[in-house]
């Protein structure tokens, strides 16, 4: 198969199998560049219902570049990786004040955006502005590396380089970006981790995986580093009048610009009551007393995994300010599902709002 065939079989497939997303064919640049950060982390059924909520709160991007952080990270609570929100609203501000409210179309431009690296850049300018840049995410290189039969290692950086200038090579002048979204369909449909579909495969006549029986065995992965585990010692500070205390974290850190309940890691030969009493100390200067164990959950992000030890506590001395947080607010319960929360704080607040609502036994 010459690779003019390739592209054209591949984009017959894809005007008859693409699946129908909100962003698909839309042709708003904006909306393509939000799809495309929400994506980055994100599978495509998960991101969807995000996507609508975030377009219509934020319908342009100048209503995204008006609005406040606090607000824009609330629509993206859930989603998780909240430096891509944090990053996107930046980067809208950037575009309406330097680029006229329009997206940039040209390498150097986007490239300034927050948030928009060379993949992204590749995707928004192939997909929105018919701009010959290939992308090369998980899906392609699974596609690529069985059709093309490179059995080394595709977590090392000279297989993704060798994938990369292949996909350079295949991507066509015309539909740069409709043969971009095909291959990443084709990988996320047909070319499965386990057990593809080459039956159905337009690249089925060519592919040296499907014709050699090595689709168990390409793409090669090696093993990855187990992620570290940690245990997490959490204070829910609650006062007299039943507002607790939370937390907004430094802007430059992991989840920054969202709000949580006070605490840290467990140091070793610590007992995680003791890792409480330390960490509000050390964050908020104050001294409490541990009244009841209020929840024990596990959270896994992308290079580690905790497991949250959450306990009421009672102030015992000092009066709490941010010491390495933004800002701190005592808040009532009804309020916690007005401040953005990442996911494992979220239970936290659920099970407090449940529990007020029932009228159940809250005090410290
Ligand atoms: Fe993937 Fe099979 Fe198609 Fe090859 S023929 S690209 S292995 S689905």
């Amino acid at each position: 198969m010459t690779n003019t065939e390739l592209q054209s079989d591949l984009l017959a497939w894809y005007d008859q199998h693409k699946r129908d997303m909100p962003w698909r064919d839309c042709g708003d640049p904006y909306k393509i560049w939000l799809s495309e950060i929400m994506l980055q982390q994100t599978r495509v059924d998960q991101a969807t219902p995000y996507f609508n909520r975030f377009v219509e709160r934020f319908p342009t991007v100048h209503d995204l570049a008006e609005a406040d952080q606090q607000e824009v990270l609330k629509v993206w609570e859930g989603l998780g990786y909240y430096s891509r929100a944090r990053h996107l609203h930046d980067a809208a501000k950037l575009v309406v004040d330097e680029f006229d409210g329009k997206v940039p179309d040209t390498w150097d431009n986007i490239t300034e955006l927050k948030g928009v690296g060379p993949y992204t850049a590749s995707a928004i300018l192939s997909i929105a502005f018919q701009k010959k840049y290939a992308v090369v995410d998980g899906n392609v290189i699974r596609v690529l590396s069985r059709y093309l039969g490179i059995e080394d290692d595709v977590r090392a950086t000279k297989t993704k380089n060798a994938i990369q200038e292949a996909a350079d090579e295949l991507i066509p002048e015309d539909r740069p970006g409709d043969f971009n979204q095909a291959l990443m369909e084709l990988g996320a449909t047909i070319c499965t981790p386990s057990n593809p579909d080459c039956e159905k495969c337009p690249l089925q006549g060519s592919c040296v995986a499907h014709k050699t029986v090595k689709t168990d065995e390409i793409p090669y992965k090696s093993p990855k580093k187990k992620r570290p585990h940690h245990q997490i010692g959490v204070g829910i500070v609650m006062n007299e009048d039943k507002e607790v205390l939370i937390a907004l974290r430094p802007e430059d850190a992991m989840l920054g610009g969202m709000w949580e309940f006070p605490g840290g890691k467990q140091e070793e030969d610590e007992e995680i009551k003791q890792t409480v009493i330390r960490e509000l100390k050390e964050e908020l200067g104050v001294d409490v007393a541990i009244t009841k164990p209020f929840m024990k959950l596990d959270h896994a992000y992308s290079h580690f995994k905790i497991t949250m030890h959450a306990y009421l506590c009672e102030l015992v001395d000092g009066r709490p300010e941010p010491q390495s947080s933004q800002e701190i607010k005592w808040i009532s319960i009804d309020e916690l599902e007005d401040y953005p929360f990442p996911k494992a704080n979220r239970q936290l607040t659920d099970k407090l709002m449940n529990l007020d609502k029932g009228q159940q036994e809250l005090e410290i």
